[in-house]
């Protein structure tokens, strides 16, 4: 499943093949995403490529002229979520051959959008606002995450700080690899109550959690230096993570060996020596 830090890859890979380009026909091939208004959707140009939550979405440029009156319901915005399986790939011409499983198909000006998705979890959403397709929790790249939200956020949580994490309605977009790896840069015992941390380890949670997310879009970023392998490939980006899937491994800080327990039927990864619930 991909995590923020692969969602906004895909975006940024994404943005300069799709920025600009006009939309001929958006296509949906499977029924389960639904009715999509895609006549009304031709011909318009997108604006940019950006990532709402963990959606990667396409910003259309409002519509000119004669048909400007009909703006308020006209669809301004495209949010693709990859969910468990989806993924986006870009096919330069037209004999570029398809990928298995094409759920929609956008074509543009110049190449196509395929979206692919093997299990068939993903979505595609389309607003006329952006606000329709924030998601409810708070974006941890995002201006509004800041310490004294977070700490807000944190209040009165009787859950695990891991589980905590992985709630989509408190941050978006983090799932079980960033969440151990953040408490492990923070140093904080995932079994912690989520409200009852100290303010200046919530500073210190609040610190971590940008900086891991920030290095792991450059090392995905690195990693999928490539556009077709950017969607294809899971897991090689492992060889960057502190103490996610290393049980039993030396922890890079102390060389203890590092632990595996189950929270909420998930394997959670950490380093009992340097995440010590005494630690202060
Ligand atoms: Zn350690």
């Amino acid at each position: 499943m991909p995590e923020l830090p692969e969602v906004e890859t895909v975006v940024q890979q994404l943005r300069p093949l799709v920025q600009g380009q006009t939309i001929v026909s958006l296509r949906v091939l499977d029924p389960r995403l639904g009715r999509l208004p895609g006549a009304r959707l031709r011909q318009r140009r997108v604006s940019t490529v950006t990532r709402i939550g963990k959606q990667v979405a396409l910003a259309l440029e409002p519509r000119t002229g004669r048909s400007l009156q009909r703006r308020g319901a006209d669809p301004g915005w495209i949010g693709i979520h990859l969910r468990m399986t989806g993924r986006l790939i870009w096919l330069p011409d037209e004999r570029s051959r398809e990928p298995e499983h094409v759920r929609a198909r956008i074509t543009l000006g110049r190449g196509k959008l395929v979206f692919a998705d093997l299990r068939r979890f993903g979505t595609i959403a389309i607003g006329a606002r952006r606000i329709e397709l924030e998601p409810a929790g708070v974006d941890p790249l995002s201006d509004q995450f800041t310490c004294e939200r977070l700490a807000q956020l944190l209040r009165g949580s009787a859950q695990p700080l891991k589980v905590w994490l992985l709630r989509q309605d408190r941050l978006v977009g983090l799932g079980n690899i960033y969440a151990c790896e953040i408490l492990f840069g923070a140093g904080l015992d995932p079994r912690r109550v989520a409200g009852r941390l100290r303010v200046g380890e919530i500073e210190r949670l609040h610190e971590v959690t940008r900086a891991v997310l920030l290095e792991a879009i450059d090392n995905c970023g690195t990693t999928f230096s490539d556009f077709q392998d950017a969607h294809g490939v899971t897991g090689s980006y492992q060889r960057y993570l502190k103490v996610y899937g290393r049980e039993g491994l030396a922890c890079p800080s102390c060389q203890a060996p590092v632990r595996r327990i189950v929270q909420q039927q998930r394997s959670t990864f950490f380093c009992g020596s340097c995440q010590a619930r005494s630690r202060r």
